[in-house]
């Protein structure tokens, strides 16, 4: 059985537009998984559905998530049963501080697994852990959540925050836009060890660009164009859109 299996999924802005219209998706446990296409094509869309947002409402189609109907669970309780989802322009939260909301994440999460909830002291011991693995200065923890980050800074926060809640499924939506390359390297790599830190663990990652590809290797990539995934191959097939583009995709499956 996957890990989220994803039959048929369409949605629309509430009172709107379709936009995901019919996607068909399943990703095991422990793989790294990529979509890729231009933009508009809904990706954003499809993980911000995953996650439960209120905006979007859901027409058809079943997603599984680990073994439970994900469609059923409020967004707080797709989170506990183990999905996260990084913002593409992550929210500034003023007087929120990344300590206290990253705590109330864990424990919350461990309460629902009916596991103790971590002292001060032992969450702090994670906390430095998990700061030393991504290069972060201390300072970031007493800062607001995001408030006055620069974009890389935004980003590297957020892989931080997954290694740190540590979900079953993590949701990276463009999580190299606006990263340099050094950067980018450091993020890469600490998804790499989340990755590798546990065999259930998955990704699904968002990108336009096969660039970061080239340091967090997928076992599979997908093409989305206009609301579906038209085309799934190996990490291989990233390097032929990069060379070759995304409109050869959409004249193979129209000339099928
Ligand atoms: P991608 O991430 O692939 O660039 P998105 O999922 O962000 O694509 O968007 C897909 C389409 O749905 C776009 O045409 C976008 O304008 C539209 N869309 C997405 N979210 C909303 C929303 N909240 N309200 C109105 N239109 C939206
Ligand atoms: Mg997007």
């Amino acid at each position: 059985m996957g890990l989220l299996e994803i039959s048929n999924l369409c949605a629309r802005v509430k009172e709107g537009k379709d936009i995901l219209k019919g996607v068909d998706l399943v990703i095991e446990e422990g793989e790294v998984h990529a979509i890729m296409g231009k933009n508009g094509s809904g990706k954003s869309t499809l993980c911000q559905v995953l996650a439960g947002r209120e905006v979007y409402e859901v027409t058809q189609g079943q997603v599984i998530f680990n073994g439970k109907d994900l469609l059923k669970m409020s967004p707080e309780e797709r989170a506990r049963e183990g999905m996260f989802l990084g913002f593409q322009y992550p929210v500034e939260i003023p007087g929120v501080s990344t300590s206290y909301f990253l705590k109330a994440a864990v424990n919350e999460t461990r309460k629902h697994h009916g596991l103790k909830e971590l002292s001060a002291v032992e969450f702090l011991k994670l906390i430095h852990e998990k700061m030393a693995m991504f290069g972060m200065d201390k300072s970031f923890m007493n800062r607001a959540i995001n408030e006055g980050f620069s974009g890389g800074e935004k980003k590297r926060n957020e892989v931080f925050q997954m290694a740190v809640i540590n979900p079953l499924l993590g949701l990276l939506d463009e999580t190299d836009s606006g990263l340099d390359i050094d950067a980018l390297k450091t993020v890469a790599a600490g998804v790499n060890k989340i990755h590798r830190s546990d065999s259930k663990k998955a990704i699904l990652l968002v990108t336009h660009y096969q660039r970061l590809l080239n340091y967090i290797v997928p076992d599979k990539v997908h093409v989305m164009i206009d609301g579906r995934i038209i085309k799934s191959g190996g990490k291989e097939l990233a390097l032929v859109l990069e060379e070759r583009g995304y409109d050869w995709v959409e004249n193979e499956v129209a000339a099928k």
